[in-house]
């Protein structure tokens, strides 16, 4: 049987590694790499992945991506450190933020409380959280994780962990985003609706 050189069956194989790509997709970018792609195109794809890999870090603050130790969104002196929007993935910051309408600060969870996965509370980014909430930085936390079962089940589980605290207002994002949503794919009209709409989460 005929076989691709060593060299393209690893460039099918890097891209059989990307989500929703497969072995068939995979072969056509590995070809278009080779009879279409400028050499100075692939170094600079290549530096790319390699850039982003090594220079992309959580914000110490709130655990969003960032470049520097402190994200641009905890570094902006006008906005509003004292409302803190609590998200799963730093995809959800962008969501949110292309909508204009938000003058406070995220924190950004890495994920949901999974028993299937196996992800608990102690994987998640909650601990920075609850601190912020001790040292009386927080007025009100907008609780915006996904209108799933494991975002509905992370939701309570940071209410009670914050139900001793009583000057505190939480909410929760709901109005309008569809059970089983995910605040990546919601439209941003939806988006909008559900944290103007946020309500007092009992
Ligand atoms: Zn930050």
């Amino acid at each position: 049987m005929l076989k691709y050189p060593s060299s393209i069956i690893d460039l099918i194989n890097s891209f059989e590694m990307l989500p929703g790509v497969g072995k068939k997709t995979a072969e056509r970018y590995a070809f278009y790499v080779l009879d279409y792609m400028r050499v100075e195109d692939v170094e600079e794809f290549a530096n790319n992945l390699k850039v982003v890999k090594n220079s992309i870090k959580q914000c110490v603050l709130c655990g969003n991506l960032s470049e520097t130790d402190i994200c641009p969104i905890c570094q902006d002196e006008t906005r509003d450190k004292s409302v803190v929007l609590v998200v799963e993935n730093a995809r959800d910051v962008l969501s949110i933020e292309k909508l204009n309408e938000y003058n406070g600060v995220y924190h950004v969870l890495g994920g949901s409380i999974s028993f299937s996965k196996g992800i608990t509370a102690n994987n998640l980014n909650i601990d920075s959280l609850i601190n912020k909430v001790k040292n009386k930085e927080v007025k009100e936390i907008i609780l915006a994780t996904n209108a799933t079962l494991e975002g509905e089940t992370t939701a309570r589980y940071i209410k009670e962990l914050l139900s001793s605290y009583e000057d505190i207002k939480i909410s929760r994002i709901a109005y309008g985003l569809p059970v089983g949503g995910d605040l990546l794919y919601a439209d941003q009209m939806t988006l909008l609706k559900a944290l103007e709409g946020r309500q007092e989460y009992k």
